[in-house]
């Protein structure tokens, strides 16, 4: 075959077949114009998956009659005249390719009208060919785009298309991210005449979170924090989900950066560095995130459909993105978070809370008979006792006003304990009113936050234990500790191989000697075989530091006196990220005097 040119037609369906894959590329095209329009106002319909139709009319500033041909014609565009102009892109289109690829591939109609003309004007396509002319046609200020019977010309890419639900699902999907990124545009989507759903323009913090709830849904809302950061020409904004609402799959995770929805390894990982000490492993944060910078240090035209983008300095934003985010939930002490996800918690116990508020009594009056209302983890006598006395302690408490003396500092915001509640809670009474603690969970937060301290300052310390404990392990375990002799001893351990398959444990860490010296070292031998090498370690050596703390912490069902549970409530407002354990589970809970009145209508 010689050399010849591809006609034009053809040259646009094979760049129809970078640009536009399903129903969900056209909606992204299409929205991405309207939005460059400046509208206001978007409405989307939709029928059979988008593949029958797929119609967006927007508000924005239309298309001149005489630019209506260009508008269809490649590599024709408006929004970019020079390399500079490429090199700063702030609108979501530039390569001028959208809408001649989409009509190469479908039925298309274009009808707009700009405010200064008399009349709108439409032209048809059909598989990228003009039918007839244009053709006066009224429509108001904006635009209108009609795609109908996607790939009906191209058979192979039709048979590729998933079912109704399914396209519609990724249409959909498409038109919320771009609604999370214009808060202040009115979107519209109605599928085979339903409504889809409808958000009204956002134009406060208040109706930018009902947006996100609409489309995130409450839980979210309700357990994230709203973030807004700025430092070194760049500006983090939005929500991120607490540690306690992570999700077991990255399916809440929007980022967009200058208002463009992408997809980068780069943010990816710094994101996850922010979560890194307080999520569980193998579990995904939630966030709505907006990073804006400078247009000209970030590439956008790394990739045809733009979801991949470029930093000219990816360490600068990788830093910023990473520091921020761990310092917002770092600084999620007892002050200042006042739990989001509280209301909801509140509102489920409250069918409840008649019975459980009898308990006390009910265990009062029958504290001799331990059997008949011990709960089934609490078996002894002796613990039921103990637990009576908290009880007892608890509703004094209520009786008479707790006396509070104020620390020297005079504010305690996690106030002070009156009594421990099956030997796994801390009951506490705060200005706000009662707050409760998962004792083992504070305390493990508390004991590796220490750690990591004291590790990084090489001053970890160890205690030698009276008498030495032999262990059989594997071989491989043998080795191990064998060859990371300096690793333990940096984490406080001193431990020898005395034979092919045995080891001895000599001394255990300051912080830790309360644990039991066996099981500590058991679970620890296990984190280093799945690490493989001293390197790997040296790697994921918080995550050694989070199982080791583990160990260190009191076990549920231990009894603590008064003066010990206040000693662990100073420790928590004393320790970054008490508000989670190190498993991203909150440590503790608000219930303020507002919403305990409401659990039992008082003042109604
Ligand atoms: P690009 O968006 O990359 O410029 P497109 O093929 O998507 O390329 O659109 C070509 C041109 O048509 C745009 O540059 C714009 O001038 C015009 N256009 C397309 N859609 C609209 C719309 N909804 N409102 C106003 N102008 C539009
Ligand atoms: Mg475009």
């Amino acid at each position: 075959m010689s050399i010849q040119q591809l006609p034009p037609h053809l040259i646009n369906q094979i760049a129809a077949g970078e640009v536009v894959e399903r129903p969900a590329s056209v909606i992204k095209e299409l929205l991405e114009n309207s939005l460059d329009a400046g509208a206001q106002s978007v409405v989307i319909d939709v029928e059979q998956g988008g593949v029958k139709r797929i119609r967006v009319r927007d508000d924005g500033c239309g298309i001149a009659k005489h630019e209506l041909n260009l508008a269809l014609a490649r590599h024709a565009t408006s929004k970019i005249g020079s390399m500079e102009d490429l090199e700063q892109v702030m609108s979501m289109g530039f390569r001028g390719e959208a809408l001649p690829s989409i009509a190469s591939v479908s039925r298309l109609s274009l009808t707009s009208a700009i405010e200064s003309a008399e009349t709108g004007w439409r032209l048809q396509l059909d598989g990228g060919a003009e039918l007839q002319g244009l053709e006066p046609y009224p429509h108001p200020t904006g635009t209108t785009v009609e795609v109908q019977d996607l790939f009906y010309n191209v058979p192979a890419r039709r048979k590729f298309l998933k079912t109704e639900r399914t396209e519609f699902n990724h249409l959909e999907q498409v038109v919320r991210r771009l609604a999370m990124s214009y808060f202040d545009v009115g979107f519209e989507l109605r599928h085979n005449q339903r409504q889809s759903f409808r958000l009204p323009p956002a134009k406060d913090q208040q109706g930018m979170d009902r947006r996100v709830a609409e489309i995130c849904g409450n839980p979210f809302i309700e357990q994230s924090v709203v973030i807004d950061e700025s430092g070194a020409g760049l500006r983090l904004w939005g929500w991120i989900g607490l540690p306690a609402f992570s999700r077991s799959q990255m399916d809440m995770q929007y980022f967009y950066v200058n208002a463009r929805m992408i997809r980068d390894k780069v943010v990816n990982h710094a994101v996850k560095l922010g979560y890194a000490d307080v999520l569980y492993h193998g579990r995904f944060p939630a966030f709505v995130l907006h990073l804006e910078m400078d247009p000209t240090l970030v590439d956008v035209n790394a990739h045809p459909t733009k979801h991949e983008v470029r930093f000219r300095d990816s360490r600068l934003v990788h830093g910023f993105i990473s520091k921020t985010i761990k310092r917002v939930l770092g600084e999620l002490t007892p002050e200042n978070s006042a739990v989001n996800a509280l209301p909801a918690t509140v509102m489920t116990a409250a069918g409840e809370a008649p019975t459980g508020a009898t308990m006390p009594l009910n265990l009062s009056e029958t504290a001799g008979n331990s059997r008949a209302y011990a709960p089934p983890n609490l078996p002894s006598q002796r613990q039921v006792s103990e637990q009576l006395a908290g009880y007892q302690a608890l509703s004094d408490g209520i009786k008479q006003t707790t006396q509070m003396n104020p620390p020297e500092s005079g504010v305690a915001p996690m106030g002070y304990a009156m009594a421990q509640l099956h030997g796994i809670y801390i009951l506490a009474q705060n200005e706000q009113g009662l707050v409760v603690v998962d004792m083992h969970a504070a305390h493990e937060r508390i004991t590796y936050e220490r750690m990591k301290q004291i590790h990084a300052e090489n001053a970890m310390r160890s205690q030698p234990l009276l008498v030495p404990v032999s262990l059989s392990v594997s071989q491989r375990e043998a080795d191990l500790v064998e060859s990371s002799q300096k690793l333990l001893a940096g984490l406080g351990l001193s431990l020898d191989r005395s034979g092919p398959e045995k080891v001895i444990i000599r001394a255990v860490p300051s912080l830790l000697r309360a644990a039991d010296a066996e099981s500590l070292v058991r679970d620890l031998l296990a984190d280093l075989v799945t690490r493989g090498s001293s390197s790997a370690m040296h790697e994921a050596i918080n995550e050694i530091l989070s199982t080791m703390a583990c160990h260190g912490s009191v076990r549920a069902n231990r009894r603590l006196s008064i003066d010990e549970m206040n000693s662990l409530l100073r420790d928590m407002e004393a320790t970054e990220r008490s508000g989670q354990c190190n498993h991203g589970r909150p440590t503790w809970v608000q219930m303020s005097i507002d919403q305990l009145d409401k659990l039992f209508m008082r003042g109604q």
